[in-house]
């Protein structure tokens, strides 16, 4: 497996002199063109057990716009694997040139199977799974998302000893796992915060099992509607925040995230003084399809 990880560098926000914190980002989106950010790390793992128990192909499950998909399709590519994703929405059969992930993972040789919502909802019930085995042989499952123990794994290597400096940790929940990583590495006296990007409390629960500190904590403020909604504030935000910074982010995780954490330095949440650090998680590939829907809704664009 010839995966190099190298440290993704901090970049330094320049922040307003009476916020009186420190404010660093970690460009885990420019570890890799194609297999950006968390989804680097938490494939990294999977393709090495994939590897080592001699599967030919990966299976895996996302959503019209998924990073992970994306980044399953391109990963396969790089490291000889034949994959297959189980894609939410029949009606996207027949659309995959409109969709640019799509389109994307099928450049890269990604195998499709469109299923309903109903089916996908069952998508991990054995008979579902039998199903997909007799249609296409013998397969390495990742989940929805990319969460289990070896994505973990690969999470923890985000943070290096380097970031022993910082007090606060933060990044954008989807499913967890990248949170969790960054848990198991964090020091004793850092604070690990999670902006979940989607509404529900189960986050917590399905963390949990695969933490055993207590030095984290879920801000639930900043969903914005839930994942993938959007608003004029959030897009100005993402908008402005590049110019400033010659940073992008992405409108479904990291941008959130960011308005989250400047709207806490703003209202005074951290002590003065306090080193921060964001996981900038990639996912830049979902700004064109973000903006296709904006586009048809007339609202303003992500640059
Ligand atoms: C998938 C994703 C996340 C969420 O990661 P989890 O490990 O599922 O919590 C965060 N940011 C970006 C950009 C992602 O693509």
């Amino acid at each position: 497996m010839i995966f190099q990880l190298e440290h993704s560098i901090n970049q330094r926000i320049n922040l307003p002199e009476n916020f009186g914190v420190e404010l660093y980002v970690k460009r885990e989106d420019r570890i890799h063109p194609f297999i950006s950010g968390n989804k680097y790390r938490k494939l990294k793992y999977n393709l090495q057990e994939a590897g080592r128990l001699e599967y030919k192909t990966l299976l895996t499950f996302g959503g019209a716009y998924s990073n992970h998909i994306a980044a399953v399709a391109a990963a396969g590519k790089a490291f000889g694997f034949n994959t297959i994703g189980v894609v939410r929405g029949e009606e996207l059969q027949s659309k995959i040139n409109e969709n640019v992930t799509l389109r994307f993972a099928q450049n890269e040789g990604m195998q499709f199977k469109f299923v309903s919502r109903e089916a996908y909802r069952d998508k991990t019930s054995e008979s579902f799974l039998n199903d997909l085995k007799n249609e296409f042989g013998s397969f390495y499952t990742i989940p929805e998302g990319g969460t289990n123990t070896f994505a973990v794994k690969g999470c923890e290597e985000i943070l290096s000893e380097e970031d022993k400096t910082f007090d606060v940790i933060c990044c954008a929940v989807g499913t967890g796992g990248t949170i969790s990583g960054l848990i198991n590495a964090s020091y004793g006296n850092q604070q690990i915060l999670g902006f979940p990007a989607l509404k529900g409390d189960f986050l917590k629960e399905d963390i949990s099992k695969f933490v055993a500190k207590g030095n984290w904590k879920l801000i639930t403020d900043y969903h914005f509607g839930g994942y993938a909604k959007i608003n004029q504030a959030l897009i100005g935000f993402i908008n402005s925040f590049k110019i400033e910074n010659d940073i992008p982010l992405d409108p479904v995780y990291t941008g959130k995230m960011m308005y989250g954490i400047y709207n806490l330095i703003e209202n005074g949440y951290f002590s003065k003084g306090s080193k921060i650090l964001a996981i900038h998680t990639g996912g830049l590939q979902g700004i064109t399809g973000m903006n296709a829907t904006l586009k048809k809704k007339k609202l303003p664009l992500i640059q």
